[in-house]
């Protein structure tokens, strides 16, 4: 396992961070709405009056606090945004090439703050009164669409993976428990991956997630399949990845707030999302994380306090607010209950507690009552739908290592090489 410590160095281990930072799709749309929209009116007025829409595209080095000043929005408006943003934090981290929509009313007052997230993506932070905004995520309808990758080990992994079309820790996330790809595989060796792009209408969303794998490594086969439950198990439904604990304590604590989509805020007064669970730890227990996996950020926010964020095989993100100390840096590789950090009572907060999130596809449900992984196979009751599904992924693979061994042995039917049969292919 030595040589995945070092996989954890590499930025681009979280698949956090390749959705969010894939030119491609930053860029996607021309940047034709980029210039100042003034909306209609009847009678002719100064335009400074009228109700106005700006667009700005994030560049490297932005701050939040700097981009505000610029618009010359005071800073009482902009806590007030980041105060609404508590339970999304998505203005922690503006990714260059990324657009947020300023909406002005006719005084010239922020009266919304767009974030684009993506394609299918936004978070509307819209005025709600003098001394508040509200934050709402809105989602459009999206789909996967699959393809076949396929490679021949010849000299690194890595090498060999770019090649074909993948990235490194597409792959090695998967079987990380039963094969260590850059020591164990070997020149020769092939991998056949079906891979999901994310897409909204005809726009890739830029999420993208390994659907099944299999490693052909001397007489050996490895199979992977991601499941319905966002969990990977072999043909035979024997889990591949550890599973996920309920609890990020090892005691249990009273919960002093549930999740709830529409929560009245204890401090506010207010109806917002509470996207987390509160337990009343006291200050300085300890945090467990629920399951393996990444580092993604670890912060300090005025609200949220100092927190982390864990993303566990790209299909689950936790976190974890209102800290006293963090023991992870950003990056780290995390195992299941693993000691990440202890409670307290930091950000706005009415007492020591900690407010603890589970992300599912980027979307937030409920840690304690989410249908997880936190068994070690496939249930018995889901089992045929299962074994469906891989005999389909399988028959979709196979159908193209057999095209290989055709052209391996030389058939005359066939012009083409084994090399040119590489790559990626779409199967649906
Ligand atoms: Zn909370």
């Amino acid at each position: 396992m030595g040589n995945f410590s070092r996989l954890s160095a590499n930025p681009h281990s979280s698949a956090v961070s390749i959705q969010l930072e894939n030119p491609h799709t930053l860029n996607a749309k021309p940047n034709r709405d980029l210039a100042t929209v003034s909306q209609p009116t009847p009678m002719p007025s100064p335009p400074a009056d009228e109700p106005e829409t700006q667009i700005y595209e994030i560049k490297k080095g932005d701050t939040l606090s700097d981009i505000f000043e610029s618009k010359g929005i005071s800073a009482s408006v902009l806590r007030q945004v980041l105060e609404a943003d508590v339970e999304y934090l998505s203005l922690e981290t503006l990714q260059p090439g990324k657009r947020v929509t300023f909406k002005y009313d006719r005084h010239r007052a922020l009266e919304a703050l767009v974030l684009r997230i993506d394609a299918a993506r936004t978070i509307t932070f819209a005025r709600q009164d003098d001394s508040a905004f509200v934050a709402r995520k809105q989602e459009s309808e999206t789909h996967w669409h699959s393809a076949i990758t396929r490679g021949t080990i010849n000299g690194s992994f890595y090498a060999s993976a770019v090649k074909s079309g993948l990235g490194e820790a597409e792959v090695a996330h998967l079987l990380k428990n039963k094969i260590d790809f850059r020591r164990d595989l070997r020149s020769g060796d092939t991998f056949t991956v079906i891979t999901g792009r994310e897409m909204t209408h005809d726009s890739p969303t830029g999420r993208q997630r390994i659907e099944a794998v299999s490693l052909l490594r001397g007489p050996k086969t490895y199979n992977a399949f991601l499941f319905d439950d966002g969990n990977y198990y072999n043909e035979t439904g024997e889990s591949v990845l550890l599973a996920f604990l309920r609890w990020p304590t090892d005691k249990r604590f009273r919960i002093s707030s549930p999740f709830s989509p529409d929560r009245l805020h204890p401090i506010t007064g207010r109806r917002s999302p509470h996207n987390g669970v509160d337990l009343t730890t006291p200050v300085g227990t300890p945090i467990v994380s629920t399951g393996d996996g990444v580092v993604s950020r670890v912060g300090n926010h005025p609200f949220a306090g100092r927190y982390i964020d864990i993303n566990h095989s790209g299909t689950f993100e936790t976190r974890y607010l209102h800290l006293s100390k963090v023991l992870v840096k950003r990056g780290q590789r995390i195992k299941r209950g693993q000691k990440i950090a202890l409670t307290g009572n930091s950000g706005r907060s009415t007492g020591p507690h900690l407010h603890f999130e589970l992300h599912v596809d980027g979307q937030p449900v409920n840690p304690l009552t989410a249908d997880i992984p936190t068994a070690a196979k496939v249930p018995d009751i889901e089992l045929a739908s299962f074994k469906a599904q891989v005999s389909k992924q399988l028959a979709s693979m196979q159908s193209r290592i057999s095209s290989d061994l055709v052209l391996a042995t030389g058939s005359p039917q066939s012009t083409r090489t084994t090399e040119e049969d590489e790559g990626r292919q779409d199967i649906n």
